[in-house]
């Protein structure tokens, strides 16, 4: 079995604040990835804005930034083989109108309100989810991580614990 590949995924406020999608979400997550950390945090427009940065030029960067600081929001580092790539194809496509044609039961097309308001994030290369995994765990570290934690998330076994959303490694 391969290694484990760490991604960010996170639940835009929209979603969060939808107990049937949150819910349908999170089962998703924990039902097809380890959860390794998981964070609710509320964004300033100032910090939404530089995770957002690279599209910064963009017309629709302000609206974005508003919606992300308009709510809680949930965070997650979650572990798979190919973690990057399976949480993105569950999202579906950015636009929302396409997911709903394209692929409906995506969570975008089954949750997305409008291309801003399209449910989750998710990390699209490793050089992205690293960068993307500091911005919000800034003590988390890849390398102690995949030196001393991935065989055993990938070995087991790991249990579920519901109140921090995250699995642990069984003692
Ligand atoms: P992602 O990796 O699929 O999230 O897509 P991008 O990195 O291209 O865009 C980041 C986020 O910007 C998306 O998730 C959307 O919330 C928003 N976004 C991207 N393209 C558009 C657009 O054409 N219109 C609007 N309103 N928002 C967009």
């Amino acid at each position: 079995m391969s290694k484990l590949q760490l991604s960010l995924a996170i639940i835009k406020p929209h979603a969060v604040k939808n107990p049937v999608a949150l819910a349908y979400i999170r089962n998703v997550i924990k039902n097809n990835f380890a959860v390794i950390k998981t964070q609710r945090v509320s964004l300033d427009k100032e910090t939404a804005g530089n995770f957002y940065l690279e599209h910064v030029q963009k017309f629709f960067f302000n609206r974005l930034v508003t919606f992300m600081s308009s709510g809680c929001i949930d965070v997650h580092i979650i572990a798979h083989t190919n973690a990057i790539q399976l949480w993105r194809q569950m999202l579906g496509p950015t636009k929302v109108y396409r997911a709903q044609f394209e692929d409906p039961y995506s969570l975008r097309g089954m949750f997305g309100i409008s291309d801003t308001r399209n449910v989750a994030h998710g990390s699209d290369s490793p050089i992205s989810a690293e960068k993307e995994i500091k911005f919000f765990f800034p003590e988390f570290s890849f390398y102690n991580w995949h030196t001393n934690e991935e065989e055993r998330f990938r070995k087991g076994p790991i249990v579920f614990n519901k109140h921090l959303f995250q699995h642990v490694r069984k003692l």
